[in-house]
């Protein structure tokens, strides 16, 4: 089968590998029909993840159909279609029974598709605790409307979650990539008084305009005087920073009033700087991430009720023949592109 490689430090490359296996009694293996391309894999494929595996299938971010599973596994079967979370998790240690299954404890937990083990960039993938990764697809969504449920939606509704928004609240968002709007999505479902939306990009701002017309949109230079005169108590009650850019960690706490919550979904490059002396009496209150993506089940029911939809976000679609072409346009970001789905059956 074809498999999107990282051979080396600096490259990708599209070669031929035996088809996976179930290795465990709790694997799956699924037959992948649709994938998608993530920043994560810019960050492996530029030797930034330290982790990753060279020789490594990349991809985590996929839906499919379950082709074989372990005698173990009990909740999905071959045929069903599955939506595939981007982390691994036993669902047993003390992490995982208390909804933290970023840190899940067991040796193969956590991001380990497309990083540690072989990903879904390729035919088929072999999908470990299959149980706790695969959720099942209503019949009513589609392929397109469910790929974005493993990884950056399960994001954006766990960065959402866990930043205590009230209908009271005017929420800055920083960032309208594709984490930033699925985190945008996610924080309207909680109905806040206003949301503002902070970022650079002319085309993200467009897009942002277009789906979402009740939204502020507002570029950097111009984000703090925006929050202060859109907000009733000197600042957003709450922050959502998904840019990681170098001055956006600044900008988040800046933005906020006293007692606000400030949720730092991004990853950055750079280590950044918490200058406690000039924030001291504003009382912040800093939710850092990892996605805890153990809420599939709930995301996939809002989308078939209507009331979450990624779809706009799919901008570019390519079979898996071409990958390295739709990974050059992700990579470059190219022609206003947002998320690639790669068709990775022949
Ligand atoms: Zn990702
Ligand atoms: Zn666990």
């Amino acid at each position: 089968m074809l498999a999107y490689t990282y051979t080396a430090k600096g490259t990708f490359a599209l070669v031929e590998k035996e088809q996976p296996t179930v290795l465990h009694d709790r694997d799956a293996v699924v037959r992948v029909t649709l994938a998608s391309i993530c920043s994560s894999d810019v960050h492996i494929k530029h030797g930034s993840v330290p982790r990753a595996v060279v020789g490594v299938t990349v991809g985590h971010e996929m839906v499919g159909i379950v082709e074989e599973v372990g005698s173990l596994v009990t909740h999905v079967k071959p045929g069903d279609r599955v939506s595939v979370n981007v982390e691994t998790f036993c669902g047993e240690c003390f992490f995982c029974r208390k909804g933290y299954v970023n840190n899940c404890t067991d040796e193969n937990g956590g991001w380990a598709l497309g990083c540690r083990i072989d990903g879904c960039l390729a035919e088929y993938v072999r999908v470990p605790f299959a149980d706790q990764g695969l959720t099942k697809i209503p019949d009513t969504v589609s392929d397109r409307q469910a790929l974005l449920v493993g990884d950056v939606l399960a994001t954006g509704f766990w960065a959402a979650k866990i930043s205590e928004i009230t209908e009271d609240d005017t929420v800055l968002i920083i960032g309208a990539g594709p984490t930033g709007i699925c985190t945008l999505l996610c924080v309207m479902l909680k109905n806040p008084k206003r949301i503002i939306v902070c970022e650079k990009d002319e085309r993200r701002i467009r897009f942002v305009n277009k789906h979402y017309p009740d939204v502020l949109t507002v570029t950097p230079d111009a984000c703090l005087a925006l929050v202060k005169a859109n907000s009733d108590h000197g600042g957003a009650d709450v922050v959502l920073e998904v840019a990681g850019a170098e001055t956006t960690f600044r900008l988040a706490w800046e933005c906020a009033r006293p007692n606000a919550v400030v949720t730092v979904v991004a990853l950055y490059d750079t280590a950044q700087t918490l200058p406690l002396p000039e924030m001291y009496g504003k009382n912040l209150t800093f939710k850092t991430g990892g996605v805890d993506g153990c809420d599939c089940e709930e995301t996939l029911r809002l989308i078939a009720e209507g009331k979450l939809n990624t779809e706009p976000l799919i901008t570019h679609t390519y079979p898996l023949a071409r990958v390295e072409e739709a990974y050059d346009v992700f990579e470059q970001k190219r022609d206003g592109v947002l998320k690639i789905a790669v068709e990775c059956q022949r």
